[in-house]
């Protein structure tokens, strides 16, 4: 059982199926969101409606300040034993020799530098070296980390290999101080996030391209995280597990 479970991007897509889920296991969880508060609200009424306990917060995972809000809130409402790295965005198709500034700049950040700030937070109340009672981290990496994703998104791309570094690095650094960071490569995953590169229909035009021959759920991806989040996985860290329909 967990106490708080902060889920980034709780809102929409993977984090609200991993928000849904985790529920009965958690005495709180907090739905992470970065402007759609509706959404946020809806994933907290339902959990609520099933008996569970959930706080909305907002927090742009790209902005150190807010990350620190984020976690002296959850802290707030008890011991945090959980932190899900999840929120996380791509851009339009693009080339590499296409792509400006300001674009790169807004994926590494929240995508990359998101992730860090959440798990500095995390550490620093988990670690039993500093009083935490332990916890499980997971972050979101992406198959694309190891596909590339050419003339696609290639920063996309480029910053969940980032992703599957830090959690080799972060997980053998506070191994022994009772917290696991392990990460999933998601394939193609019906979820909303492919709207926001401009094709809303791509999980199911990429589905023959997927050796399962389909896409794949919110639901599917969140049962690998929550388990990686469970004391069933606790011999399991540094561990990145593909949930990709053998793509
Ligand atoms: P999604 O449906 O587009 O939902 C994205 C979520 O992230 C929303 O809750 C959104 O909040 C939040 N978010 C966006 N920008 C944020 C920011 N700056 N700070 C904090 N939260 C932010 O995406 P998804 O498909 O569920 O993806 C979730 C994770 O899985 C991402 O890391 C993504 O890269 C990864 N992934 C997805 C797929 C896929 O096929 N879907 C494949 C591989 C990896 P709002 O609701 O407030 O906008």
């Amino acid at each position: 059982m967990h106490d708080v479970i902060v889920i980034t991007g709780g809102s929409r897509g993977i984090g609200a199926a991993c928000a849904r889920l985790v529920a009965p296991e958690a005495e709180m969880v907090i739905v992470g969101y970065a402007s759609n508060e509706t959404a946020a609200e809806k994933v907290v009424s339902d959990i609520v409606a099933a008996g569970g306990r959930a706080q909305a917060v907002q927090c742009d995972v790209g902005d150190n300040e807010q990350v620190i809000r984020l976690f002296e809130t959850s802290a707030s409402l008890g011991s945090v034993t959980g932190l899900i790295n999840n929120g996380g965005v791509l851009d339009v198709a693009t080339r590499v020799d296409a792509i400006e500034p300001a674009r790169i700049e807004r994926i590494m950040r929240i995508n990359v530098l998101g992730s860090f700030f959440c798990a500095r937070e995390a550490v620093k109340r988990m670690s039993i070296k500093y009083g935490g009672k332990g916890g499980a981290i997971v972050n979101l990496s992406s198959a694309a980390a190891t596909l590339g994703a050419p003339a696609q998104y290639v920063d996309y791309a480029a910053s969940k290999g980032a992703i599957d570094t830090f959690t080799v690095g972060l997980a053998k650094e506070v191994a022994t101080e009772g917290i696991r960071v392990n990460g999933v490569r998601p394939g193609i995953i019906e979820t909303e996030i492919h709207a926001s590169g401009g094709e809303p229909e791509r999980a199911q035009k990429m589905a023959a391209s997927v050796p399962m021959q389909r896409s794949g759920s919110a639901e599917e991806v969140a049962e690998a995280i929550i388990w990686l989040m469970s004391e069933k996985a606790s011999y399991v860290t540094g561990a990145t597990l593909d949930v990709t329909g053998g793509r």
